[in-house]
């Protein structure tokens, strides 16, 4: 295996913060070791043990290195050749197409891959296949977000701010968010903030790492954020505190959020969220005292069936207090997954096209289409949801071609969703190694990991970053955009979908052009040479926008919009039979669905398997033991993992993290109620029985 002599600067394949590091060649090139990077401004040569454990799963030995076929003489994955592989992939997609139509095949991407891989997927489904079901596990991230951004400001980008703006600011609200596990370098930015003065106030069920350091802990019952929020919007009203030369002059809508706001009074918010009047008034004083203030969410607010009306509520404080399009002040959300933000940009979500385009926009569609080369009237209409295609599977969509991502561990209701996996005529998998979903599949097609090909990601700021290979792939394996070219020609695409990522970024450049996410401006050059470049970048000489709507906001008329939006409750609520709440979360020597920490030692040795995480008063009233086995049964499943006891839960309410498959697989538990606008499903909350095993 080839590797260069010097070490290369790229970033970490996990998650959102996107960490600089350098990955230098071991003795014999068989490898690469993590060096730091402190030039990268985001981390500063920090990282996690994640991101510092990357490398083990490039030489791990559960690493697929060759294409696997279901033979039908034994009915198990077989190895084959690149040819025989791919053959069967495109004549398994071209067959259902054939027999029911385009829309019976799907395609499912994920949030980790680059935006040149994002781009070509969503290319590749429209374009080769003509389908119009494609959407990806992004979906399960940060849609809530993504909608009330939309609403609210007419654009979304995770964060509106730099990170480097928190330590200036005068308070932060982090809402269901715990850096502390998900991303530990960002802590970095909190403990500056409160060095220099500033406040922290934390809302989370638990009390978390990251709650530990605030100068406030709010802990609500799951599912009632948005009454939490609409509960200090009141105080906040009543006590004065709104900013009417703000609300005047750069906002909308204010009369009926005002109004929606003064029905919950605090004593109401507090029977709904059980956090005492008192502690919403010390929060009122902590966000309203300093000049600057922002409120950060991440899922816990997100991932409900109410997550864009929550989202919008924590908007609405913003707003009414004129913390929003101002420096140092806004509303900004912690996506999580490493391209969350790109991967959404570029059209692999069900109703994207490149550049954050609307797939029924017609200006959009040809747009599009001229870059393309296609008629803009082929382009389907967009799809289904990322659940709704996962539920559609075996019934209306009758093929799969998924790509960085494992449903079957991270989808919710996850045994039906396994179910709907196992019904499909055919399903091919691209991955890195044989994850729960691969194992489920026709053909499997083994392709490079992050270190082994070049491409960009943006992070949760909308930076663009530049990954670079620093190392050969082995010899069975390709990357993505090899598989998409080798799929499209065998579809009778010959032109169109080339295996250079620089060739893949150029296009995505025009065809992102005028966009909301206008990327023309950025190049691999520029990425490298000023670290990374924030969009909207709309021309070479533009520098890039680090910081959003201070002038004025990208709706119509350049004003924020509040949202009219009032408390209900969560799908499920606590009855006879499912009396405790569940939330569902990470923990820090895991990511996601576990496909590839789960294969790295000393993370394993570090989080072994799922836990459930309970309080002493209600371990004591069902007769929960440290250590056994707990059984948590919902409405659509049970899991049985060990209890940890602690009082740092409410008493209402059981953990438990979502990384493992099996027995301990929270998903079976948690509950697809769809968000109405984002289609985001309920992770965050669902009724359970919670009993010894
Ligand atoms: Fe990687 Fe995120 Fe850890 Fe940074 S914080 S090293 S990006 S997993």
């Amino acid at each position: 295996m080839h590797t260069p002599d010097s070490a290369t600067a790229t970033h970490c394949p996990y998650c959102a913060l996107q960490c600089g590091m350098n990955l230098r060649p071991e003795p014999g090139g068989a490898s690469v070791v993590v060096e730091e990077r402190a030039d990268f401004p985001v981390n500063r040569g920090a990282l996690c043990g994640k991101g510092r454990t990357a490398p083990a799963v490039l030489s791990s030995r559960v690493r697929l290195t060759g294409p696997l076929v279901r033979t039908h003489a034994t009915g198990r994955l077989e190895p084959a050749t690149w040819e025989e592989a791919l053959d069967a992939v495109a004549e398994g997609l071209a067959r259902t197409g054939r027999a029911h139509g385009p829309d019976a095949v799907g395609v499912f991407g994920g949030g980790g891959l680059t935006n040149e891989k994002a781009y070509a997927l969503g290319k590749f489904a429209r374009v080769a296949l003509r389908t119009s079901q494609i959407d990806y596990n992004g979906r399960f991230c940060m849609s809530s977000a993504a909608a009330a951004h939309q609403r609210a400001f007419g654009l979304d980008r995770g964060l509106p701010f730099p990170l480097e703006d928190i330590p200036r600011t005068g308070c932060v609200v982090l809402v269901g968010s715990n850096p502390a596990e998900t991303m530990p370098p960002a802590l970095r930015y909190l403990t500056e903030l409160k060095a220099n003065g500033g406040t922290l106030i934390v809302v989370d069920p638990r009390r978390t790492r990251t709650a530990e350091q605030a100068d406030l802990h709010l802990a609500p019952r799951p599912g009632t954020d948005l009454a939490l929020a609409l509960g200090l919007l009141h105080l906040v009203v009543a006590e004065g505190r709104t900013d009417e030369e703000f609300i005047a002059g750069r906002t909308t809508g204010w009369a009926q959020a005002r109004a929606a706001a003064m029905a919950h009074w605090p004593e109401l918010v507090e029977r709904i969220t059980g956090v005492p009047v008192p502690r919403l008034r010390e929060a009122v004083a902590l966000f309203c005292a300093p000049s600057s203030a922002m409120v950060l969410t991440a899922r816990g607010p997100e991932q409900q069936s109410k997550g864009t009306d929550t989202v919008g509520a924590w908007i609405n404080l913003c707003l009414a207090t004129g913390r929003a399009g101002r420096p140092l002040s806004g509303y900004g959300c912690l996506t999580g997954q490493g391209n969350g933000q790109g991967g959404r940009e570029h059209g692999q979500k069900a109703d994207q096209l490149p550049g954050y385009r609307k797939l029924a926009d017609p200006a959009a569609r040809a747009h599009v289409a001229g870059v393309w080369g296609v008629d803009p009237a082929s382009l389907p209409a967009p799809g289904r949801s990322a659940y709704e295609l996962l539920d559609a599977l075996g019934t209306e969509v009758k093929a799969l071609l998924l790509m960085g991502s494992n449903p079957v561990v991270s989808a919710p209701r996850a045994a039906h969703v396994e179910d709907r996996i196992r019904s499909v005529d055919f399903l091919a998998v691209a991955d890195v190694v044989l994850s729960e979903t691969a194992a489920l599949a026709d053909v499997v097609l083994p392709v490079a990991q992050w270190a082994e090909e070049t491409g960009t990601t943006t992070n949760l700021e909308g930076r663009v970053l530049l990954r670079r290979r620093a190392l050969t792939p082995p010899p069975g394996v390709r990357t993505d955009l090899e598989v998409l070219h080798g799929l499209a020609g065998r579809l009778g695409i010959e032109k169109g979908f080339p295996t250079d990522p620089e060739e893949v970024f150029e296009e995505l450049r025009r065809a992102s052009a005028g966009g909301p996410a206008d990327y023309s401006g950025i190049s691999y050059a520029r990425i490298e040479a000023e670290q990374g470049v924030f969009w909207p970048c709309p021309d070479g000489s533009h520098a890039g926008t680090p910081r959003l709507f201070l002038d004025r906001f990208a709706t119509d008329d350049g004003r924020a919009r509040f949202a009219p939006v009032s408390h209900r409750d969560a799908a499920e609520v606590p009855d006879a039979e499912y009396p405790v709440l569940l939330t569902t979360g990470r923990v820090v020597s895991q990511y996601q669905s576990g496909a590839q920490t789960r294969r790295v030692d000393e993370l394993n040795a570090a989080a072994p398997g799922p836990f459930v995480e309970i309080h002493p008063r209600l371990a004591a009233r069902i007769g929960a033991v440290e250590g056994a086995p707990l059984a948590v049964v919902s409405r659509r499943g049970r899991a049985v993992a060990p209890a940890r006891i602690t009082d740092s839960i409410r008493a209402d309410t059981v953990f438990m993290p979502f990384h493992w498959p099996g027995e301990g697989r929270a998903n079976t538990l948690t509950n697809p109620a769809l968000d109405p606008v984002s289609r985001m499903p309920e992770f965050k909350v669902c009724a359970v029985r919670v009993e010894p095993a």
